[in-house]
């Protein structure tokens, strides 16, 4: 078990040099010729200098100069890689994707001609390292996991952490637990007659934003030097859109048309956010431009004239960034967008590049195109600086890119699609540049990219939800996150919030420790207890059923809220004169809301005092559903809500089925579609649902033996008054001065009779009211038995039925 030194002032000993021997590598003359163009190279002897005499080094330069091909290489043959008996060990290079890892793998077998055996990869599930494995590629995950079990490193003599500027969870912890080991090791390589070796750690960024690294004292002690590689790149005209596209997609198409068509020869590279637009790119551009099996072209393809609103401080006022030398751009701006595309003969060799792909057909990328065709990459961020695509000079950016994002209030994590930061915006730019004077084509106005686009992108630990990140800590023996070196920490009190959490699911133990339900738990990418809920409906056999559940919490409730079934359907009319215009819009709202009435009640008949569960019975219904427009009309639901629960639904098994074959089915099966849960999966679901939020639980207030809230209830008519139980199990009677009232969307409302009304919830969100009043309503409920609540308020993760 590691612990995190308290001691963080301490600076290493720079004078601790590794003692190597030089190694000869024979490489092709093409090879060699191509590593003298790469600016890394001719600056092997000042780089090397400094990592020799530095235990912790930083090296900034540009996308493409040669960083994560050549350094691991000078290492190699300053003998850092050798592994005799007189052993330094592995030189390591880490990388954020997997499909970076296996292609820079790849490149270096081919650069190192005669020591080509000696280059290795490993990425989860797959691994091509052999014992003569000298220098080892492989994604930062592989690296924490290794750590886990070797704190020491010991079969390192170089880790390289490269892509630092991404500032991924796994980097910024990565970087964190090195400066450790870094410490570690030199302080007992000093020791007498000791065989132990420094570490050296050597930090890679694209851009030169690497204060955090740098500047941040409680890591490295004394601040790292930093080496900056001038690239050469040749010049990049940035063209912005007049105004920004609504439609992006549909106009990188057309952006990509007019290239192909009328622009001299050269790559294109498009970015997109994911998958589907990729796809729906890539088949559009097909039809118009690519051979058909039997050699035969396509008919062109003509585009309509397409018109978008746009607001009047989208227009841009040509503050564009134009370079006037080049006239055929700007001919090429001027041109007619409704004109016949896909007219030119020459095929396009279209390649789709996002991480979900294989990845042989992801290497595709690093092979020329056949004659005559021109290259054209469809992909995602991980072409911004990972890859350089050889002979791209065009670049098409939609301005979008797909982020993890987390909403502290709901705890609900979604990947949206939104701006890039300015960074990226130069670093996609940049793409265009590597072999020659190239063109960028911004599909958003200068003016958006000046207003809503952020410099830099955030640190992704800094927008993640904490506790999610805790729990991945623990689970790699990181017992004090609150002292943990991060380069741009989290406030230590939300550190501490996070702790307090997972020791309440069960997830750590007394001593902060990580449990075997927390270890089952950190294999989900899920919020801790979404994770949990999964974990043990997958013990219970009710895995479809929470996975919906999850998503239904997740995406938030799908039922429209413009009726509710609190109110008393058959209120009486007050007494006044209405107007014969009035009486048909009463009647009206009358009969909408008994058929609402009606259609909801469809949905309560699995458990009729719970939300979560009439949640659940919508979601399955939705998926045997015919006409899922009509169905949402009739049952009155939000349509795209119920659409986003279902896409998330079908992400999530797949997640689950990738992570824990275990949690297939009872007989091995697992059931994609479920069908109507029996009475005994019921009782688990709703225990499970307990079991993920056990710390927001509430007592009916009429059973509390307190005289002032016994009164407070009886004297409440509209809804149904609970009190709130803290953490620790005791009646948090206060709740900032006020007691929790059914929400008005609720199952429960004032027309359930006394006896029916559940003694305890659970409850999902608390919402404030926005009047100023001081009242706070609970949603989604599901009701759960005092034998229960008494266990899970002992945060015993302790659930008893019977297995169905
Ligand atoms: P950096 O890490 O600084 O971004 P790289 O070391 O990845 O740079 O790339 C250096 C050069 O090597 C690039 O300019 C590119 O042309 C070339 N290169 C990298 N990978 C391949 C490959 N698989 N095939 C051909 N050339 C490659
Ligand atoms: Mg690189």
């Amino acid at each position: 078990r590691s612990e995190t030194p308290e001691e963080i002032s301490v600076s290493l000993n720079p004078s601790t040099v590794i003692k190597t021997t030089h190694v000869t590598v024979t490489r092709t003359q093409e090879i060699e010729e191509s590593r003298m163009l790469l600016p890394v190279v001719s600056e092997e002897q000042r780089i090397m200098e400094v990592i020799n005499h530095n235990p912790c080094v930083v090296l900034c330069g540009q996308t493409g100069s040669g960083k994560t091909t050549q350094v691991p290489q000078f290492l190699y043959e300053a003998g850092y890689g050798s592994l005799g008996t007189d052993n330094p060990g592995m030189i390591g290079i880490t990388q954020p994707r997997r499909v970076a890892a296996v292609s820079m793998a790849s490149r270096l077998k081919t650069e190192m001609g005669d020591a080509a055996d000696r280059v290795g990869y490993q990425i989860r599930f797959d691994s091509a390292c052999q014992p003569e494995t000298a220098i080892k590629f492989m994604t930062d995950g592989v690296l924490l996991r290794e750590l886990a079990t070797d704190f020491l490193l010991t079969r390192y003599s170089v880790v390289i952490v490269d892509e630092a500027h991404e500032r991924s969870i796994n980097t910024d912890i990565l970087i964190g637990i090195l400066s450790r080991v870094l410490k570690v090791r030199a302080e007992m390589s000093q020791e007498e007659g000791s065989t132990t070796r420094p570490l050296k750690l050597i930090i890679m960024s694209a851009t030169l934003r690497v204060s955090d690294f740098v500047e941040n004292k409680t890591l490295f002690g004394v601040s790292p030097p930093v080496i900056k590689i001038d690239a050469r790149q040749f010049p990049v005209t940035t063209h912005f859109a007049k105004r920004t596209s609504l439609k992006y997609v549909d106009d990188v198409y057309k952006k990509v048309c007019k290239i192909h068509n009328k622009l001299p020869p050269g790559g294109i590279l498009v970015f997109l956010t994911g998958q589907g637009e990729i796809r729906q790119l890539c088949s559009k551009l097909k039809k118009s431009f690519c051979k058909t099996s039997s050699s035969e072209y396509t008919p062109k393809v003509r585009l309509s004239g397409r018109e978008v609103t746009l607001e009047a401080e989208d227009v841009d006022f040509g503050n564009d960034i134009q370079d006037e030398e080049n006239s055929e751009a700007e001919e090429f701006e001027e041109s007619s967008s409704d004109e016949m595309l896909g007219c030119t003969s020459q095929p396009l060799h279209l390649l789709p590049l996002y991480s979900l792909l294989p990845t042989s057909e992801q290497l595709k990328v690093f092979q020329a195109p056949p004659t005559d065709h021109r290259l054209c990459v469809v992909a995602t961020n991980v072409a911004e600086t990972s890859i350089t695509i050889p002979g791209i000079r065009y670049v098409v950016d939609s301005g979008k890119v797909k982020e993890k994002s987390y909403n502290r209030d709901t705890g609900v994590q979604s990947y949206d699609v939104k701006w890039i930061s300015r960074a990226s915006a130069e670093q996609r730019s940049g793409r265009a540049g590597r072999t020659g004077p190239g063109h960028c084509y911004r599909l958003y106005s200068s003016a958006v990219y000046e207003r809503d686009f952020n410099e830099f992108t955030m640190a992704e630990i800094n927008r993640a939800p904490i506790e999610g990140t805790v729990l991945q800590m623990k689970n790699m023996n990181i017992d004090q996150v609150v002292k943990f070196p991060f380069p741009t920490p989290p406030e230590s009190r939300h550190l501490r919030e996070a702790e307090e959490l997972l020791s309440c699911l069960g997830a750590l133990d007394s001593d902060g420790r990580i449990t075997e339900l927390g270890q089952s738990m950190a294999a989900f990418p899920l919020s801790p207890r979404f994770a949990k809920m999964l974990t043990i409906g997958g013990q219970h056999g009710c895995l479809p059923y929470v996975i919906s559940i999850v998503a239904g919490l997740s995406v938030g409730s799908p039922f429209l809220e413009e009726f509710s079934l609190a109110e008393p359907l058959d209120v009486e009319d007050e007494k006044q004169v209405l107007t014969n215009e009035q009486l048909c819009k009463k009647e009206q709202r009358k009969r909408r809301r008994k058929e609402f009435f009606v259609a909801q009640q469809q949905f309560m008949k699995l458990d009729p005092m719970s939300d979560v569960l009439k949640l659940l019975s919508v979601i399955c219904a939705f998926i045997y559903s015919q006409d899922k427009q009509e169905f949402c009309e009739k049952f009155f639901l939000r349509p795209k809500a119920m659409e986003e629960i279902d896409k998330l639904r079908k992400q999530l098994t797949e997640i689950v089925l990738s992570n824990s074959p275990v949690a297939l089915g009872r007989n091995g099966t697992y059931e994609k579609k479920p069908s109507l849960p029996k009475s005994v999966q019921i009782k688990a679901i709703r225990q499970i649902v307990a079991a993920g939020f056990s710390d927001q639980a509430a007592v009916r207030a009429d059973l509390v033996p307190s005289e002032s809230i016994k009164e407070f209830a009886k004297g409440f008519k509209k809804g149904i008054i609970y009190v709130v139980v803290a953490r620790s199990g005791q009646l948090e009677t206060c709740l900032e001065n006020c007691l929790a009232i059914v929400h008005s969307s609720s199952v429960i409302n004032c027309k359930t009779t006394r006896q029916a009304v559940p003694d305890y919830i659970i409850y999902q969100e608390l919402v404030r009211s926005s009047g100023g009043s001081d009242r706070v309503y609970i949603k989604p409920l599901t009701p759960i038995s005092a034998q229960h609540l008494t266990i899970l308020a002992k945060s015993t993760p302790l659930i008893t039925y019977s297995k169905p």
